[in-house]
Order: structure tokens, then sequence, then C-alpha cells
């Protein structure tokens, strides 16, 4: 069953259209991510999700429900969510507790704990934002929305942080999140929704999004004699074939390197210095919207 379930979502702020029109799903226990340039409508998709926005056209339906209507269900962590300089981690974490029937402390997983006395306006980017995590997840929603999810945060802290939210997800948490690395979609995404002007320009699993880009391996190699490069062309697992220097580099789908080695075999030539490359899921995002950077924030 789709927990979420976003049908033909379009928001304008005055005449800037920020999404277009977008539809997806979620199923329950799922990590769903959305990826895109800043300004795609990443934000807005899921402050609508979230019962934050109010959609100018389309449908958003969280466990059935409007979202304002399930708001308890939904944990939240927004963009720049600030709170009082002065509260203190633990004051903050007691305060958000007391609105739930059963709150849940992820403050330890968090590595909050040796933090409880400081002063949230005294706090580091990083803590900052594993704070946010810790009040998104507190109620113990059915589904977590993430949009600053690692923002500012080390490399470790991140690595961190995503060993957290695979922690949740095996709590059965369906969880949305805006993802600004490749990285973390890949690690993290069971599908990924890539944004681009404000519409969905691919959905898939994160190894579906690299094979849907033309000539997603190569195989490159020095052949032992000289090879017929129409014949290699007219394969139909190739799509290209081009010469660097004496290495002959042949592009296409994932089984290529049966196709041009069994060819090879046939002409008794031998491939020397053999490489394969597979296309990463950086080159399929770069492929998928138009060469327009990931965002970070
Ligand atoms: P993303 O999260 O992908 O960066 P957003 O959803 O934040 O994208 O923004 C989509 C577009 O809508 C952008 O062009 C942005 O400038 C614009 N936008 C977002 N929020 C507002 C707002 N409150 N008022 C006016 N324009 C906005």
């Amino acid at each position: 069953m789709a927990i979420i379930e976003v049908r033909d979502l379009g928001k304008r702020y005055g005449p800037r259209v920020a999404v277009d029109s977008v539809s997806f799903e979620v199923a329950e226990g799922e990590i769903f991510g959305i990826l895109g340039p800043n300004g795609a409508g990443k934000s807005t998709t899921v402050e609508c999700v979230a019962g934050l926005r109010t959609p100018d056209r389309g449908t958003v339906s969280v466990l059935g429900r409007r979202p304002a209507d399930v708001r308890a269900a939904i944990g939240v962590q927004l963009q720049a969510s600030e709170l009082p300089e002065r509260l203190r981690v633990g004051e903050a974490l007691s305060l958000f507790s007391s609105f739930y029937p059963s709150p849940v402390d992820w403050s330890e997983r968090l590595g909050l704990t040796p933090h409880l006395r400081a002063e949230f306006g005294r706090l580091s980017g990083g803590l900052k934002q594993r704070l946010s995590i810790a009040l998104a997840l507190i109620g113990s929603p059915r589904v977590a929305i993430l949009d600053e999810l690692t923002t500012g945060l080390d490399p470790q802290a991140r690595r961190d942080t995503w060993s957290v939210i695979e922690d949740v997800r095996s709590t059965g948490v369906t969880i949305l999140l805006v993802a600004h690395f490749m990285e973390e979609a890949a690690r993290l995404c069971d599908r990924v929704a890539v944004f681009r002007d404000g519409r969905i320009a691919a959905l898939d699993t994160p190894s579906g999004l690299v094979s849907r880009v033309d000539g997603s391996t190569r195989v490159r190699f020095v052949p032992s004699a000289a090879v017929d490069v129409a014949s290699l062309s007219a394969l139909p697992e190739v799509s290209d074939v081009s010469f660097a220097g004496e290495q002959l580099v042949v592009s296409g789908s994932e089984n290529l390197l049966h196709a041009v080695t069994s060819f090879l075999a046939r002409k008794q030539i031998v491939a020397r210095q053999l490489r394969v490359d597979q296309v990463s899921l950086d080159d399929a995002y770069v492929e998928l919207t138009g060469g327009s950077g990931v965002s970070d924030h």
C-alpha cells in the first residue's frame, strides 16, 4: 500500500512555477529520495507532503488522508529549522516529547547526550542538524520527512547520520528525504526521483538510474590485430566505437563486455589491457538533469 501518494502536484509562487506536475507514490517502509539542482522544486514538494504548504493543483495524501489531518503521524525536519537561541538541547527534547503520547529518544544514537545542557544558539551547525533530526523523530512518526539530512555535516558525521536513518527505517518508518549527495541517495534510497524544473525527470532505483544512461558501460582495450569497426558497431549491444590512441573504446549496454569479447574471439583478436568502466550515479545524475550541478546548500 502507498503511504504517500502525490498526484499531479502543482505549486506557484506568484508567476514563478516551483512545481509543475509531479506524481509519485511511496510504499510503506521505503526510503524515497528526491534529488535535483537548486530551485528544482524539491523543498516545495516535501513541504506539500508535510502539510505545510497548500498545493495549487493536484492531490497529496499521507496514510490515505490529507497531510493536515495526520500531522501527528508525520515527523518533519525542514531547512533552517530554528529554535530559540537560549533553549538548551535537553529542554528542546523534553518540550517536544511532551507533545506526543509515546516519544522516542534518538539523542543518544545521534550523539547529543554530551550536549544536553548546551544552548541552541551556541551549537555547531552539525549539532543543530542532529538536534533537528532528533526532534523530527521524537514523536515516533510513521512517516519522516527529512529535507536537510546531512547539510553542513563533515563526512564522518554524515556517515553516522546515514546509519541512524537505516536504524530508523528498520523500525518500519517510511522516509521521504531530499538527498544532497549522490552517494547519499545510492547508500540510503530504495528509489530516487530526480527533479528538474519542477518536474520529475526520472524515477527509479539508484542502479536503474545508472542503466538508463546510454552507453552506461564502456570497454577499452588494445586489439592485437585490426578490428572491423563497422561490424563491431553493428552489434546490438554497442552504441559507440571510437579510438583513443591505440586503444579502442566501445560504449554500450550492460551486456557489452560479453558481446565484445565473443566478437573478438570469433575474429581471433586478443584484447590487451582490457578495462571495463561503468557509468557512476554521478554521471547518470548529470545526464538526467542536463548537466546542472547537484544542490549543495
Ligand atoms: P529546491 O528545494 O529544489 O531548491 P524549491 O522548492 O525551494 O526548490 O524552489 C523552487 C522554486 O520556487 C525556486 O525557483 C525558488 O526560488 C522558488 N521559491 C521557493 N520558495 C519560494 C517562496 N516562498 N517565494 C517565492 N519563490 C519561492
